[in-house]
């Protein structure tokens, strides 16, 4: 990038990519070879309910260590990925990874443990998305409530197919959560449509609670909202005691976020919730 190009340019480029690769066809490229390299990793952030500060949920959060270019974000990959059709690799790899990792705490006695695992609207639309996470808790014989499909608003496009897909999951037994609910741009109507479990609050609204009397409305009408709709709450990007006293007053039963711990490598996550290793 030459020098005199100026600031407004260089900050286009990290804010839209990580910088150590020099353009998207080469992340893409080395993306597309990250399963063989066993360059993808998984990284665990707990959820915490609010009320008893036990944790029984986790989100799975995908992570790329390139041999050559280093740590990529998600924020980075995930859109070059769904753009690329790489996503439908990368989902099964995940889902594979949060399947075993389910069984072995099934078979050490954690039934009750659960994952969420974000899914992107290209595979939720995909015509054997529900067979697949069947054949899956076949596969290890698992508990179907222990397994939790985050989806995206945006993926709530086109009622019908919509609808089929999430009544297919349902009747499997998994749980069902709208991700980052907010920000998106659909209707309030498929709220009472789709058999959902649980809304995640957008980080958006968290972060400015305390300063910004609107996102705290916005946050605490979500929670009564999901409360009078029979659906759990999860509030996301959690980095303050002060937000926590927030929404526990507002009856925020669970939060995630860097005050509770960052997301982490599932080693710790044994260590510190599981009791044993
Ligand atoms: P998301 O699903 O909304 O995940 C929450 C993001 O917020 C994660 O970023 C997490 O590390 C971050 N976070 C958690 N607590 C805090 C906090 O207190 N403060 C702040 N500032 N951030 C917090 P991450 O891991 O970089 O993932 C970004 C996005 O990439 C995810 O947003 C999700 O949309 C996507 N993603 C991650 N893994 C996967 C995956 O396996 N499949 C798909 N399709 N998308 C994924
Ligand atoms: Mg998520
Ligand atoms: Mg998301
Ligand atoms: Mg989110």
């Amino acid at each position: 990038v030459a020098k005199d190009r100026g600031r407004a340019h260089y900050r286009y480029f990290q804010e839209q990519m990580n910088l150590s690769f020099p353009n998207e066809a080469l992340m893409e490229s080395h993306l597309r070879r990250a399963i063989e390299k066993e360059e993808l990793s998984i990284h665990y952030q707990p959820q915490v309910n609010l009320l008893t500060g036990e944790i029984n949920s986790f989100e799975a959060l995908l992570r790329w260590n390139n041999r050559k270019f280093g740590y990529v974000s998600p924020m980075h990959f995930i859109p070059i990925a769904e753009k690329s059709g790489i996503i439908f690799k990368l989902g099964d790899w995940v889902l594979e990874e949060v399947c075993s990792q389910l069984k072995l705490w099934q078979d050490k006695g954690y039934r009750m443990v659960r994952i969420a695992m974000n899914i992107s609207p290209q595979q939720f639309k995909q015509d054997n998305f529900a067979s697949k996470i069947r054949e899956k808790i076949n596969k290890y014989n698992l508990l179907p409530s222990s397994l939790e499909v985050e989806i995206t608003e945006s993926a709530m496009t086109d009622l019908q197919d919509t609808f089929t897909i999430l009544k297919e999951l349902k009747d499997i037994g998994v749980v069902i959560s709208i991700d980052d609910f907010g920000t998106g741009y659909s209707s309030l109507s498929y709220l009472r449509k789709y058999p959902i479990d649980i809304i995640k609050i957008d980080q958006s609204f968290i972060k400015d609670m305390e300063t910004d009397e609107k996102s705290a409305a916005i946050a605490t009408t979500i929670i009564r909202l999901a409360h009078s709709l029979g659906m759990e709450v999860i509030a996301e990007g959690v980095e303050k005691d002060t937000q926590v006293e927030i929404l526990k007053a507002a009856n925020c039963q669970k939060a995630q976020g860097f005050f509770f711990s960052r997301p982490v490598p599932i080693e710790d996550i044994n260590k510190s919730y599981m009791n044993y290793y």
